[in-house]
Protein backbone atom coordinates (compact mmCIF):
# COMPACT_ATOMS: atom_id res chain seq x y z
CA UNK A 1 0.00 0.00 0.00
CA UNK A 2 2.95 2.47 0.98
CA UNK A 3 4.87 1.31 -2.04
CA UNK A 4 1.66 2.14 -4.34
CA UNK A 5 1.29 5.31 -3.17
CA UNK A 6 4.50 7.20 -2.97
CA UNK A 7 4.08 5.52 -6.84
CA UNK A 8 1.43 7.38 -7.10
CA UNK A 9 3.15 10.71 -5.89
CA UNK A 10 6.04 10.08 -7.35
CA UNK A 11 3.99 9.62 -10.92
CA UNK A 12 1.86 13.50 -10.52
CA UNK A 13 5.21 14.90 -9.59
CA UNK A 14 6.59 13.70 -12.76
CA UNK A 15 3.27 14.84 -14.48
CA UNK A 16 3.39 18.39 -13.09
CA UNK A 17 7.10 19.23 -14.12
CA UNK A 18 7.04 17.91 -17.59
CA UNK A 19 3.85 20.36 -17.85
CA UNK A 20 5.25 23.26 -16.01
CA UNK A 21 8.17 22.59 -18.46
CA UNK A 22 6.04 23.14 -21.75
CA UNK A 23 3.83 25.52 -19.70
CA UNK A 24 3.98 28.92 -21.31
CA UNK A 25 4.80 32.34 -19.72
CA UNK A 26 1.41 33.87 -18.08
CA UNK A 27 1.47 37.34 -18.56
CA UNK A 28 -1.41 39.92 -17.86
CA UNK A 29 -1.72 42.74 -19.61
CA UNK A 30 -4.02 46.06 -17.94
CA UNK A 31 -6.32 47.09 -20.92
CA UNK A 32 -7.46 45.33 -24.27
CA UNK A 33 -5.45 47.35 -26.42
CA UNK A 34 -2.03 46.72 -24.37
CA UNK A 35 -3.04 42.84 -24.55
CA UNK A 36 -3.52 43.29 -28.12
CA UNK A 37 0.29 44.28 -28.44
CA UNK A 38 1.10 41.92 -26.00
CA UNK A 39 0.12 38.92 -28.25
CA UNK A 40 1.74 40.33 -31.69
CA UNK A 41 4.79 40.11 -29.32
CA UNK A 42 4.88 36.86 -27.61
CA UNK A 43 3.08 34.75 -30.14
CA UNK A 44 2.80 30.93 -28.76
CA UNK A 45 5.41 31.53 -26.09
CA UNK A 46 3.00 33.11 -23.81
CA UNK A 47 -0.54 32.81 -22.61
CA UNK A 48 -2.08 37.01 -22.41
CA UNK A 49 -5.18 37.77 -19.76
CA UNK A 50 -6.27 41.11 -20.29
CA UNK A 51 -8.03 42.89 -17.06
CA UNK A 52 -10.17 45.53 -18.97
CA UNK A 53 -11.41 43.95 -21.68
CA UNK A 54 -13.01 45.23 -25.14
CA UNK A 55 -15.71 48.07 -25.08
CA UNK A 56 -14.86 49.17 -21.06
CA UNK A 57 -13.20 51.86 -19.41
CA UNK A 58 -10.39 51.68 -18.25
CA UNK A 59 -10.49 55.02 -16.45
CA UNK A 60 -13.58 54.29 -13.86
CA UNK A 61 -12.71 50.08 -13.78
CA UNK A 62 -12.81 48.20 -10.48
CA UNK A 63 -10.69 45.01 -10.58
CA UNK A 64 -12.48 41.93 -9.61
CA UNK A 65 -11.40 38.66 -7.14
CA UNK A 66 -10.49 36.87 -10.72
CA UNK A 67 -8.33 40.41 -11.58
CA UNK A 68 -6.38 39.48 -8.24
CA UNK A 69 -5.97 35.81 -9.19
CA UNK A 70 -4.67 36.34 -12.29
CA UNK A 71 -2.16 39.10 -11.16
CA UNK A 72 -1.04 36.84 -8.42
CA UNK A 73 -0.42 34.10 -10.69
CA UNK A 74 1.27 36.09 -13.75
CA UNK A 75 5.03 35.84 -14.23
CA UNK A 76 5.08 39.21 -16.18
CA UNK A 77 2.56 42.37 -16.14
CA UNK A 78 1.83 45.17 -18.38
CA UNK A 79 0.58 48.26 -17.76
CA UNK A 80 0.43 51.16 -19.73
CA UNK A 81 1.14 53.80 -16.44
CA UNK A 82 0.92 58.22 -17.32
CA UNK A 83 -1.50 57.51 -14.50
CA UNK A 84 -3.92 56.06 -16.64
CA UNK A 85 -4.65 52.76 -14.44
CA UNK A 86 -5.59 54.49 -11.04
CA UNK A 87 -6.82 50.94 -9.48
CA UNK A 88 -3.53 48.79 -10.83
CA UNK A 89 -0.88 50.02 -8.40
CA UNK A 90 -3.61 48.40 -5.77
CA UNK A 91 -4.40 45.68 -7.68
CA UNK A 92 -0.92 44.43 -7.91
CA UNK A 93 0.11 45.11 -4.02
CA UNK A 94 -3.11 43.02 -2.68
CA UNK A 95 -3.09 40.75 -4.80
CA UNK A 96 0.69 39.30 -4.07
CA UNK A 97 2.60 37.74 -6.36
CA UNK A 98 6.10 37.44 -7.99
CA UNK A 99 4.88 39.15 -11.08
CA UNK A 100 7.55 41.55 -12.83
CA UNK A 101 6.21 44.38 -13.74
CA UNK A 102 6.75 46.61 -16.87
CA UNK A 103 5.36 50.07 -17.94
CA UNK A 104 4.51 50.49 -21.69
CA UNK A 105 5.06 53.94 -21.95
CA UNK A 106 8.52 54.17 -20.67
CA UNK A 107 10.38 56.51 -22.86
CA UNK A 108 7.03 58.12 -24.14
CA UNK A 109 7.48 61.95 -24.06
CA UNK A 110 3.95 62.85 -22.23
CA UNK A 111 1.43 65.46 -23.55
CA UNK A 112 0.29 67.71 -20.99
CA UNK A 113 -3.58 68.84 -21.06
CA UNK A 114 -4.29 71.87 -18.68
CA UNK A 115 -1.53 70.68 -16.74
CA UNK A 116 -2.29 67.06 -15.89
CA UNK A 117 0.01 63.85 -18.28
CA UNK A 118 -2.84 62.82 -21.08
CA UNK A 119 -2.09 58.70 -20.40
CA UNK A 120 -3.98 57.93 -24.34
CA UNK A 121 -0.27 57.47 -25.31
CA UNK A 122 -1.00 54.58 -27.69
CA UNK A 123 -3.13 57.14 -29.97
CA UNK A 124 -0.32 57.80 -31.88
CA UNK A 125 1.50 55.06 -33.47
CA UNK A 126 4.92 56.42 -33.22
CA UNK A 127 4.52 56.33 -29.18
CA UNK A 128 3.51 52.42 -29.76
CA UNK A 129 6.55 50.75 -31.54
CA UNK A 130 7.97 52.66 -28.52
CA UNK A 131 5.63 50.06 -26.07
CA UNK A 132 5.85 47.26 -28.51
CA UNK A 133 9.87 47.79 -27.94
CA UNK A 134 9.47 47.90 -24.14
CA UNK A 135 6.85 44.77 -24.60
CA UNK A 136 10.18 42.96 -26.28
CA UNK A 137 12.30 44.24 -24.18
CA UNK A 138 10.51 42.64 -20.67
CA UNK A 139 9.94 40.04 -21.80
CA UNK A 140 13.23 39.03 -23.18
CA UNK A 141 14.44 39.71 -19.43
CA UNK A 142 11.90 36.88 -17.89
CA UNK A 143 12.26 34.93 -20.19
CA UNK A 144 15.64 35.16 -22.63
CA UNK A 145 15.68 31.66 -24.03
CA UNK A 146 12.84 32.95 -26.55
CA UNK A 147 14.62 36.35 -26.67
CA UNK A 148 15.21 36.22 -30.25
CA UNK A 149 11.77 35.20 -31.40
CA UNK A 150 10.33 37.99 -28.83
CA UNK A 151 12.52 40.85 -31.14
CA UNK A 152 11.44 39.10 -34.44
CA UNK A 153 8.06 39.46 -33.79
CA UNK A 154 8.32 43.19 -32.45
CA UNK A 155 10.52 44.10 -35.37
CA UNK A 156 7.77 42.46 -37.95
CA UNK A 157 5.13 44.11 -36.00
CA UNK A 158 6.65 47.60 -35.50
CA UNK A 159 7.15 47.57 -40.19
CA UNK A 160 3.14 47.34 -39.85
CA UNK A 161 2.32 49.97 -37.65
CA UNK A 162 4.98 52.58 -39.89
CA UNK A 163 3.62 51.46 -43.03
CA UNK A 164 -0.52 52.31 -41.16
CA UNK A 165 1.40 55.99 -39.48
CA UNK A 166 2.84 57.08 -43.77
CA UNK A 167 -0.47 56.27 -45.04
CA UNK A 168 -2.30 58.14 -42.48
CA UNK A 169 0.57 60.88 -42.48
CA UNK A 170 -0.26 61.07 -46.88
CA UNK A 171 -4.17 61.27 -46.41
CA UNK A 172 -4.22 63.99 -43.23
CA UNK A 173 -1.41 65.90 -45.29
CA UNK A 174 -4.30 66.53 -47.96
CA UNK A 175 -6.97 67.88 -45.97
CA UNK A 176 -7.43 71.60 -46.04
CA UNK A 177 -7.27 73.80 -42.81
CA UNK A 178 -10.39 74.49 -42.33
CA UNK A 179 -11.66 70.86 -42.72
CA UNK A 180 -9.26 69.40 -38.82
CA UNK A 181 -11.37 69.63 -35.93
CA UNK A 182 -13.04 66.72 -34.17
CA UNK A 183 -15.32 66.59 -31.53
CA UNK A 184 -15.26 63.62 -28.95
CA UNK A 185 -16.84 62.87 -25.73
CA UNK A 186 -13.43 62.70 -23.84
CA UNK A 187 -10.24 63.88 -24.68
CA UNK A 188 -8.16 60.83 -25.62
CA UNK A 189 -6.88 61.75 -29.03
CA UNK A 190 -3.89 63.93 -27.89
CA UNK A 191 -1.49 62.18 -29.25
CA UNK A 192 -3.76 61.48 -32.17
CA UNK A 193 -4.33 65.31 -32.93
CA UNK A 194 -0.78 66.07 -32.76
CA UNK A 195 0.66 63.04 -34.76
CA UNK A 196 -1.49 64.53 -38.35
CA UNK A 197 -2.04 67.87 -37.27
CA UNK A 198 -6.00 67.84 -36.54
CA UNK A 199 -7.91 69.60 -33.50
CA UNK A 200 -10.11 67.78 -31.09
CA UNK A 201 -12.37 69.06 -29.07
CA UNK A 202 -14.06 67.61 -26.33
CA UNK A 203 -16.51 68.53 -23.82
CA UNK A 204 -15.04 66.20 -20.90
CA UNK A 205 -11.47 65.75 -20.11
CA UNK A 206 -8.61 62.89 -20.19
CA UNK A 207 -10.78 61.22 -17.61
CA UNK A 208 -13.81 60.14 -18.47
CA UNK A 209 -14.56 60.15 -14.19
CA UNK A 210 -15.38 64.40 -14.74
CA UNK A 211 -18.72 65.65 -16.09
CA UNK A 212 -18.36 69.06 -17.89
CA UNK A 213 -19.99 72.33 -16.76
CA UNK A 214 -23.62 73.83 -18.60
CA UNK A 215 -20.71 76.93 -19.06
CA UNK A 216 -17.93 74.64 -20.58
CA UNK A 217 -20.43 72.55 -22.62
CA UNK A 218 -22.05 75.79 -23.51
CA UNK A 219 -18.75 77.43 -24.70
CA UNK A 220 -17.83 74.78 -26.61
CA UNK A 221 -21.41 74.36 -28.37
CA UNK A 222 -20.67 78.47 -29.38
CA UNK A 223 -17.15 77.89 -30.49
CA UNK A 224 -18.61 75.35 -33.20
CA UNK A 225 -21.24 76.81 -33.91
CA UNK A 226 -19.27 80.04 -34.60
CA UNK A 227 -16.64 78.25 -36.56
CA UNK A 228 -19.20 75.70 -38.37
CA UNK A 229 -15.95 73.20 -39.01
CA UNK A 230 -16.05 69.92 -36.73
CA UNK A 231 -16.46 66.23 -37.25
CA UNK A 232 -18.81 64.53 -34.43
CA UNK A 233 -17.77 61.25 -32.86
CA UNK A 234 -19.13 59.67 -30.61
CA UNK A 235 -16.95 56.69 -28.47
CA UNK A 236 -16.88 53.37 -27.83
CA UNK A 237 -16.30 53.24 -24.20
CA UNK A 238 -18.41 56.45 -23.43
CA UNK A 239 -21.85 57.49 -23.58
CA UNK A 240 -23.23 59.37 -27.10
CA UNK A 241 -25.54 61.44 -24.69
CA UNK A 242 -23.30 64.49 -24.95
CA UNK A 243 -22.52 63.96 -28.31
CA UNK A 244 -25.75 63.88 -29.54
CA UNK A 245 -26.53 66.95 -27.74
CA UNK A 246 -23.65 68.71 -29.26
CA UNK A 247 -25.06 67.57 -32.70
CA UNK A 248 -28.30 68.91 -32.24
CA UNK A 249 -27.65 71.96 -30.51
CA UNK A 250 -24.69 72.30 -34.04
CA UNK A 251 -26.39 70.99 -36.38
CA UNK A 252 -23.59 69.12 -36.79
CA UNK A 253 -23.67 65.64 -37.92
CA UNK A 254 -21.90 62.59 -35.89
CA UNK A 255 -19.40 61.20 -38.09
CA UNK A 256 -19.23 57.85 -36.62
CA UNK A 257 -17.95 56.32 -33.59
CA UNK A 258 -13.85 55.77 -32.70
CA UNK A 259 -12.28 53.60 -30.55
CA UNK A 260 -10.66 55.47 -27.66
CA UNK A 261 -9.54 53.59 -24.75
CA UNK A 262 -10.26 49.57 -25.76
CA UNK A 263 -10.61 47.41 -28.54
CA UNK A 264 -14.06 46.57 -29.91
CA UNK A 265 -15.55 42.81 -29.10
CA UNK A 266 -15.35 39.80 -31.52
CA UNK A 267 -16.53 40.93 -34.33
CA UNK A 268 -16.37 44.43 -34.16
CA UNK A 269 -14.79 46.44 -36.52
CA UNK A 270 -11.78 47.09 -33.52
CA UNK A 271 -10.32 43.72 -32.57
CA UNK A 272 -6.97 44.29 -32.49
CA UNK A 273 -4.46 47.52 -32.42
CA UNK A 274 -3.81 47.96 -35.77
CA UNK A 275 -7.50 47.45 -36.90
CA UNK A 276 -8.33 49.76 -34.32
CA UNK A 277 -5.95 52.30 -35.88
CA UNK A 278 -7.30 51.88 -39.41
CA UNK A 279 -11.00 52.11 -38.48
CA UNK A 280 -10.33 55.74 -36.32
CA UNK A 281 -8.51 56.94 -39.46
CA UNK A 282 -10.38 56.02 -42.46
CA UNK A 283 -13.54 57.28 -40.30
CA UNK A 284 -11.47 60.44 -39.69
CA UNK A 285 -10.69 61.15 -43.28
CA UNK A 286 -14.08 59.75 -44.32
CA UNK A 287 -15.74 62.85 -42.40
CA UNK A 288 -13.23 65.69 -42.81
CA UNK A 289 -12.82 65.55 -45.89
CA UNK A 290 -14.68 68.13 -48.30
CA UNK A 291 -17.88 67.38 -50.11
CA UNK A 292 -16.89 67.52 -53.44
ZN1 LIG B 1 -9.56 57.82 -21.86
Amino acid sequence: MKGFLSGLVLFALTVTSSIAAADPIKVVASFSILGDMVRQVTGDHATVTTIVGPDADAHVYQPSTGDAVAVAGADVIFVNGLGFETWSDALIENAGGNGEVFVATEGVTPLRVEGEIDPHAWNALTNGVIYVNNIAAGMAKVDPENAGDYRANADAYIAKLRKVHDNAKKAFSALPKNRRTVVTAHDAFGYLAQAYGLDFLAPVGIDTEAEPSAKELAGLIAHLKKTGAGALFVENITSPVLVEQISRETGLKIGGRLFSDALSEKGGPATSYVAMFEHNLEALITALKPES
